[in-house]
């Protein structure tokens, strides 16, 4: 069956042949040209689609296996929500030790683009967690890939996009907590030194540090936010918690987001709070995924979908290199509500492809206003090339090859590695 297909981005489309994997244990099913193996869609571009190919659904494989209570490693199909590890885990007093912003991302997925979370200068990338995997290739070999059995596998296929097989199973090591609840602290800066200098103080005492950043604001207000760092609660329990589940029912035509309502929200959001600093104790839900509680939120950039862009910057120029790149965004007059700011640490990941670096990395969301847009993240992808940064290739939809190399000079150690008969549409756009 061939069926039209996007990213979270809903940008662009992709017309593919869908195969579900429901069985671990079974050979992969016979199919016509490429295949890439598919987890939830929660990418935001093209590294998960792959036009006039066919997608392999993982979301069928979907088993825990095995949990050892006693040290808290989990054996899982790759299929398997973080979601659902979530549901089982925490009662029992374990969590995950490495999460990106939304729950609703497979295992396999979560290694294939071996995401990092807010605490990634104590935790590193997911992919630092995980025991080993077992890795399905198109001629039917099966290996296990850990970092001390076939670590050349498994650094390729850590942030490797899917291109070197299919993850059947993984073995992940979950950390321990007291309960549900996050001790969360919040501070209003108005300029980028701040964010950075509040960064440094908070690297050893706290877990996990993010900002959010007004995107909107220019000249003497520029590069105000807010600065959120948090810990785990040591106590088990917190005040009850309201369950609210909003969704957005129909797409609409155009974006809801313009200038206009981009610069209201983002004044309203940054004096929301009144001092400089505030402290709640927060479930983990709304504290580390604020945007699963809103059904399909991605529909409110209308039919035509939008781009993300997350870069990395290193962290010697930082400021100077934030401050292009806001402003280059501000007099755009574009952006998301969300605009994202965090410093990631010195840990380096196993994976060839992995993005995170040491350094600054900011991601924010802009409507497909076509032309204009793609023309405002060259101008993007032009300060952070100088600077020697990174974009990150789950979120992209439009980086151009040259971009791709300079940002991964590693990726052609990766070729060994690919399975022949693996591609998507980014790395046909990239690598071609
Ligand atoms: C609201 C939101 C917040 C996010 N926040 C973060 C964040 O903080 N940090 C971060 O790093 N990312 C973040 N992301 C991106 C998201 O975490 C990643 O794109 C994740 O990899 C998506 O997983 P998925 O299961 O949906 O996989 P898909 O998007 O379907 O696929 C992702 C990649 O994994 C490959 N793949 C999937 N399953 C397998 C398998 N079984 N075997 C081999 N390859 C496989 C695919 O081929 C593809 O290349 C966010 C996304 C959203 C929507």
């Amino acid at each position: 069956m061939t069926v039209k297909g996007q990213s979270w981005g809903r940008y662009p489309r992709a017309d593919q042949r869908l195969i579900a994997l429901t069985d671990r244990h079974a050979p992969l099913p016979s199919f016509e040209g490429s295949a890439l193996p598919h987890g939830n869609g929660r990418s935001y571009g093209d590294s998960c689609l792959n036009h006039d190919g066919t997608l392999l659904h993982t979301r069928g494989l979907d088993r825990l296996i095995a949990f050892d209570p006693a040290t808290g490693v989990l054996r899982c199909e790759a299929g398997v929500l973080l979601a659902d590890i979530l549901d089982f885990a925490v009662a029992q007093g374990w969590f995950l030790p490495v999460t990106p912003g939304t729950k609703f991302v497979t295992v396999g997925g979560a290694i294939a683009n071996d995401v990092h979370g807010k605490n990634h200068h104590v935790a590193g990338c997911f992919s630092e967690w995980v025991n080993g995997f077992e890795l399905l290739r198109s001629d039917g070999s099966r290996r296990w890939c850990s970092p001390s059995e076939n670590a050349d596998w498994f650094a390729a296929t850590a942030g490797g996009l899917g291109l070197t097989g299919v993850i059947t199973w993984a073995e992940l090591r979950l950390r321990r907590v007291r309960g549900a609840w996050m001790n969360v602290e919040t501070h209003r800066f108005s300029r980028l030194r701040e964010f950075l200098q509040l960064s440094a103080a908070s690297e050893s005492d706290y877990e996990y540090t993010v900002a959010w950043i007004d995107c909107a604001a220019r000249g003497d207000r520029l590069g105000r936010g807010h600065f959120i760092r948090a810990n785990h609660a040591p106590a088990g329990d917190g005040p009850a918690r309201p369950r609210r589940r909003l969704a957005v029912p129909v797409t609409p035509p155009v974006s809801l987001i313009n200038s206009l309502s981009l610069r209201a929200f983002n004044t309203l959001y940054y004096h929301r709070q009144r001092g400089r600093v505030a402290h709640a104790l927060t479930h983990y839900e709304p504290y580390f995924y604020p945007l699963d509680s809103i059904g399909d939120w991605n529909r409110i950039y209308g039919r035509r979908g939008f781009l993300q862009y997350q870069c990395v910057v290193p962290p010697e120029d930082a400021e100077h290199t934030l401050t292009d790149l806001i402003e280059q965004i501000a007099d755009s007059g574009t952006g998301s509500f969300l605009a994202v700011l965090k410093m990631f640490g010195q840990r380096r990941s196993a994976g060839i492809l992995s993005f995170p670096r040491p350094g600054a990395t900011l991601a924010l969301d802009f409507p497909n206003d076509g032309h204009a847009t793609f023309e405002l993240l060259e101008r993007l992808d032009d300060v952070v090339a100088a600077a020697g940064g990174a974009v990150y290739p789950a979120k992209d939809a439009r980086m151009r090859a040259d971009r791709f190399r300079a940002y991964f000079p590693a990726w052609e150690t990766l070729r060994p590695y690919l399975d022949p008969r693996f591609s998507s549409g980014f790395w046909r756009r990239v690598t071609e």
